[in-house]
């Protein structure tokens, strides 16, 4: 297709605001999917997907759209709406011209769809405010009309209205995009330059990587390089996917699709990454390349000891899926063999855990999540900290912790409710704007440490769940941190150490060691538990004695009975790890890892 005959455009909008419904609907007025085949989220292909309502991978399809005498073809490019997968949406926001910016007519703007209408406005999108589910009875199209239209510029009457559900207004739409998002422009004789902005691993294809075409074309059966690595790859096959893979004799400017190249792993076929011609390759990449960085990292444990070969098989599967996903094996005192597994963020950890407890049938425990921090020992060494428990002792210059930008959008009652909590974290207020007259948004910079965990739970009840939260990664910052180990009997365990800020040491004590004095079974010693900072013990409890003699229970002398329960005695401990010389199941650490 010619340039001027394409549109690539991307939905963006808040989570449930109904992006899937509307490219179900699209895909349905355009003839791609045909009805009896249409099923809800067509695009959602992944089942975690489908069930959590989600977008993890992105994707894309073609199109075909009729104005006046002029067959055009859109392009439809999907976007995760997560803030884990920031990185991912700003790859596929570069695939784009345009950007229709969904509303949900009842709901109004929230936090991603400010978040994301930022990112596209940095890619120099076009902007197609549009109202969606007005066939509801609560919407107020004219009053988020008036919001949207503030928002992006324009007149209220200019922001289309739309339902995904009943179809109506999608024509337009479709016609408003052909109109107002721009066709791409790119150089067809020069050497060809596409960039990656997705890749999956399919099991009987191997690696499907998704492009956008910007320079030149690429040829079935040519040689491929890709930019970052300077490897090289026959293309096997080239196409574009409508709504399923057709093959195609390349693709030229403007033209998004697929190609295939045999590879098995994704890491070789970077998103973000330029794909050149081998034998006439461009000088420079486009822009915008970064490695995926791991933000969170966490212990995974198999729960039965014996399933840690079948842990490692299965990471090493779900890797080639996951360019984001990396490990390394790690032992715990407390938990056994396991590994330490770095995410982009908690539902990255969320749900590649789901995924190897259900693809792979295994049975896991993580430890808490935690940061990465960087630390400066006096003597000038730099130490990375993925496991708490690995905090250098000793003399520390400083450490550095991970901090992020985040956009609260609330209505202004809430306001006070917010502050506190945003300070509660260590937040610092940047700014705080007026929306309308009920709709406020502020801008923090907090650390990441304080809001990968509970914070999204917190703010929703503060604001009886009117408030919505989006943040992005903003480098890091100096702080007071310490790291507290839980000692039993003297011996650290390491399953439970933590990185916290200086005032916050006591609390975390105090809790870890009321928690593990209720799951830890009484010895037949006392047992102190400590909260330590460096020397210095911060909390205590103490495990008081028991004696426990099996054998008390049999009278006589049954002999056989009496070999059972010595028996029985032994199967128990086998389950037992030993802290120092304190016997603990590793059912107690379990419980006590996944409380809160
Ligand atoms: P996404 O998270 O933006 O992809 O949103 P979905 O497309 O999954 O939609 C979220 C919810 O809103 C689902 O329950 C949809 O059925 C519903 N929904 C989507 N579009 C419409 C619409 O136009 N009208 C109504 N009444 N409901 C809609
Ligand atoms: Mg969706």
């Amino acid at each position: 297709t010619a340039p001027e005959l394409i549109r690539n455009f991307c939905i963006i909008a808040h989570i449930d605001h109904g992006k899937s419904t509307l490219a179900d609907r699209m895909l349905q007025l355009t003839g791609v999917v045909q009805p009896r085949d249409a099923r809800a989220q067509y695009l959602d292909r992944m089942d975690i997907e489908r069930e959590r309502g989600i977008t993890i991978k992105s994707q894309a399809v073609r199109m075909p759209w009729q104005l006046g005498e002029e067959p055009y073809a859109l392009n439809m490019i999907d976007t995760p709406g997560h803030v884990d997968f920031t990185y991912e949406v700003s790859r596929s926001l570069a695939a784009c011209e345009g950007a229709v910016l969904l509303v949900d007519a009842a709901q109004g703007i929230e936090a991603q769809t400010l978040a994301n209408l930022y990112l596209a406005m940095e890619h120099d999108l076009e902007i197609i405010p549009v109202l969606n589910k007005i066939d509801l009875p609560a919407a107020q199209p004219e009053k988020y009309a008036a919001e949207l239209a503030g928002l992006v510029g324009g007149e209220p009457e200019d922001v289309l209205r739309v339902s995904g559900k009943t179809g109506e207004g999608v024509e337009e739409l479709l016609d408003r995009i052909v109109h107002r998002v721009p066709a791409p422009v790119g150089d067809p004789d020069a050497p060809a330059r596409a960039m990656i902005f997705d890749s999956v691993y399919d099991t009987y294809r191997g690696v499907v990587t998704y492009v956008r075409a910007v320079d030149g074309d690429l040829n079935p059966r040519e040689r491929i390089q890709m930019m970052s690595t300077k490897a090289t790859h026959e293309l096997l096959e080239i196409g574009v996917i409508s709504p399923e893979a057709i093959k195609t004799n390349g693709l030229g400017v403007g033209e998004v699709g697929y190609l295939i190249t045999g590879v098995k792993d994704v890491r070789q076929s970077k998103v973000g990454d330029t794909v050149t011609a081998a034998n006439n390759p461009a000088e420079k990449p486009l822009g915008g390349y970064e490695d995926p960085k791991p933000m969170v990292f966490s212990g995974l444990y198999p729960i039965d000891g014996s399933d840690y070969p079948t842990l490692r098989d299965a990471l090493d599967k779900l890797k080639l899926n996951d360019a984001a996903l990396n490990y390394e094996p790690e032992t715990s005192v407390a938990l056994g063999f396991g590994f330490r597994v770095g995410f982009l963020g908690l539902l990255h950890l969320e749900i590649v855990r789901e995924r190897l407890e259900r693809e792979f049938d295994l049975d896991l425990i993580s430890t808490a999540p935690n940061v990465v921090y960087d630390v400066t020992m006096e003597d000038g060494t730099e130490v990375k900290v993925t496991n708490p428990s690995e905090f250098p002792g000793g003399r520390i210059k400083d450490v550095r912790e991970p901090i992020v930008k985040a956009t609260v959008l609330t209505p202004s009652e809430f306001v006070g409710a917010v502050m506190g909590l945003c300070t509660d974290r260590r937040g610092q207020l940047d700014g705080m704007d007026y929306l309308s007259e009920d709709r406020v948004e502020l801008r923090w910079t907090l650390p990441l440490a304080e809001i990968v965990f509970d914070f999204f739970d917190a703010l929703k009840s503060r604001t009886r769940g009117y408030a919505s939260l989006d943040y992005e990664p903003s480098g890091d910052q100096a702080a007071d941190l310490v790291k507290v180990d839980i000692l039993l009997q003297g011996d650290q365990v390491d399953a439970f150490s933590a990185i916290v800020h200086k005032d916050a040491a006591y609390e975390y004590g105090v809790k870890m060691t009321a928690k593990l004095k209720e799951i830890i079974p009484r010895q037949q010693f006392e047992v102190p538990i400590q909260a330590a900072v460096g020397a210095r013990i911060i909390a205590r409890e103490t495990v008081r004695a028991i004696r426990k003699d099996v054998l008390a229970k049999c009278y006589g002398g049954d002999i056989s009975r009496k070999r059972k329960l010595l028996e029985k005695q032994k199967e128990g401990k086998k389950r037992m790890k030993n802290i120092g010389s304190v016997e603990v199941p590793k059912e107690a650490f379990i419980s006590a890892l996944s409380s809160d």
